[in-house]
């Protein structure tokens, strides 16, 4: 069976997805890495043979892409031919890469879901507008592989599956409790990660989305190895399709933690103008303040080195039990940013998204998550998926007795 494999993207995500699949030579015997930036998909596959020298199984090759461009999208696929297109480089580029799929009749994974460049709004529906087509092409489309969305969906559909007979409440917690020294910088991309936190925050609640201002809801809790942090509400993209496909949901919320003084530099930027994704003109040239600002602010891929501490994800789950009686369950990883750099060379938060990407491509090519149509990862069987992130770096741990968010 073709096990070729196509990473799209040479950011710090797919840079973690391209060691881990190395180090599974087993599933992944050849892949290439492709990119706008070529010497970036190069300076990742020196790395990778520089880190594992003699125990490299894979035949690693590189590429340039434009992904925002279907013909030459087209063009690379068919002359590598892989089995799976894992698509790490931005939103931005889901569509133009999945209508690639179709034409090339190519299996397709992502990691978040589409979003217009000019409208600060990501939903599915451009993605699930799509299933037929791709069950025409007889392909299978994996949406939303990294760690959330991605492993807060596969979690949901354990515990459903060993634990519910019925889900009532969800609430994930993303909590970085990760320091990279500097006053302000983001942890991933910087124009997705602002767009995401400086938009309204919206949870599902008996039947209807509920809007609040950003930042409105705001909790305190306290996460296992990283202590106590503040941590507010926002929409985040798992919430539409795990309210689509869990039944019985009554309330769906999602919280992550932010630094004082990441709101505050945030709270100026905004006050400022220099979050906003209207072009302005300066000296004759078109320039969209946001992706200045990210031009100016540190590359996510450089904060590795000077990363210290650990995230804390989790879900806690309330409902009734496989037995009907009230039951309360918590799922979560603790990774730790230092632990990570040394073993691939990047931080915590694309660890935390490589990894599940690499674990969700995997479970195309072993022939376990291969059905034609577009799915979000809570519709597939979650065992093998769950067994895989104990042993590929991502350890979960279960609470029967967790805190509950109020
Ligand atoms: P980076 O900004 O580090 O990397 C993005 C990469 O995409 C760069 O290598 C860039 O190339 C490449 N790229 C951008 N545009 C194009 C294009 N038109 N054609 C080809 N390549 C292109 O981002 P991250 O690695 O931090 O994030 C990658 C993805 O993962 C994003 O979609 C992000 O939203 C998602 N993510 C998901 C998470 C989850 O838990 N589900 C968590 C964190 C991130 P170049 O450098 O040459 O410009």
């Amino acid at each position: 069976m073709n096990q070729k494999t196509l990473i799209i993207g040479a950011g710090g995500v797919a840079s973690v997805a391209a060691h881990k699949c190395a180090q599974n030579g087993e599933i992944f015997p050849e892949f290439m890495i492709a990119s706008r930036t070529k010497s970036k998909c190069d300076a990742i596959k020196a790395d990778i043979e520089k880190r594992l020298g003699n125990n490299l199984k894979s035949v690693i090759t590189t590429a340039k892409v434009n992904a925002d461009n279907v013909d030459e999208l087209v063009a690379l696929i068919n002359s590598y031919k892989p089995a799976i297109v894992m698509h790490l480089a931005l939103p931005y580029q889901d569509l133009t890469i999945m209508e690639a799929c179709i034409k090339t009749g190519v299996a397709y994974l992502d990691t978040a879901n589409y979003e217009p460049l000019d409208t600060a709004k990501f939903e599915y529906k451009h993605q699930w507008a799509l299933d037929g087509e791709f069950k025409k092409a007889g392909i299978t489309g994996i949406l939303g592989s990294g760690f959330d969305p991605g492993v807060t969906g596969v979690w949901t559909a354990y515990a459903l599956k060993h634990h519910f007979s019925e889900i009532h409440y969800i609430d994930i917690l993303d909590c970085n409790g990760g320091d990279h020294g500097y006053p302000f910088a983001t942890n991933f991309n910087p124009e997705i990660n602002i767009r995401e936190v400086s938009s309204k925050g919206r949870y599902w609640e008996n039947g209807k989305w509920i809007e609040t201002a950003p930042m409105e809801i705001h909790r305190q809790r306290h996460f296992e190895e990283v202590g106590e942090k503040d941590m507010y509400l926002l929409y985040h993209e798992e919430l539409e399709s795990i309210v689509k496909h869990i039944p019985h949901l009554k309330r769906i919320r999602f919280f992550m933690t932010f630094g004082q003084s990441y709101l505050t530099h945030l709270k100026c930027l905004e006050n400022v103008g220099m979050t906003s994704i209207e072009p302005v003109n300066f000296n004759g040239v078109d320039i969209v303040p946001i992706q200045f600002l990210a031009k100016v602010l540190p590359d996510p891929s450089t904060l590795g080195p000077r990363t210290k501490g650990k995230t804390h994800i989790g879900v806690v789950f309330q409902g009734l039990g496989k037995d009907g009686k009230p039951k309360k369950y918590y799922l979560y990883n603790i990774c730790d940013h230092e632990e990570c750099y040394k073993e691939v060379g990047s931080q915590a938060i694309s660890y935390t998204t490589g990894v599940p990407a690499m674990i969700g491509a995997s479970m195309f090519l072993k022939g376990l998550w291969n059905k034609p149509g577009v799915w979000n990862v809570e519709q597939f069987d979650p065992d093998p998926f769950m067994e895989m992130l104990n042993k590929w770096g991502l350890p979960w741990h279960e609470d029967f007795e967790p805190e509950l968010v109020n």
